[in-house]
Formats: C-alpha cells, sequence, structure tokens
C-alpha cells in the first residue's frame, strides 16, 4: 500500500518518537498536525500536549 518514498513528504517519518512536531508547520498561531490532520491551536496548551502524542485520535471538539 504505502509507497517507500513519498514526494509529499520531503522528511522521513520519525522513527524514533521525537518531540518536534511543533517545528512543522508553525507560522501563526496554529498548525496542522500531521498525525490527525486536525488544526491544533498553539494558543491552547490542552489540544498542544494533545496533539504530541504518537499515535494519538483526533481531539473531540465538544463546541
Ligand atoms: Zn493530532
Amino acid at each position: 500500500m504505502l509507497n517507500q518514498a513519498m514526494p509529499l513528504d520531503p522528511r522521513p517519518p520519525a522513527v524514533t518518537a521525537r518531540r518536534t512536531p511543533l517545528a512543522l508547520r508553525q507560522c501563526c498561531d496554529s498548525y496542522v498536525c500531521p498525525v490527525c490532520d486536525q488544526i491544533v491551536e498553539l494558543t491552547d496548551f490542552r489540544q498542544v500536549v494533545w496533539h504530541q502524542r504518537p499515535g494519538h485520535k483526533p481531539m473531540e471538539m465538544d463546541g
């Protein structure tokens, strides 16, 4: 299913669990989580911590 070389991602997947997701697309007050594709508000500490966990699911927003 998965090709070994995905041209979409210039970087190799993080095999080791390193805590560097914030450096991926940080430009404003939010970024797209590479794990669950959910938008993470950097101003919300709970969201930041949630999306730093490897293999997590999208956070359920309760409105
Ligand atoms: Zn996430």
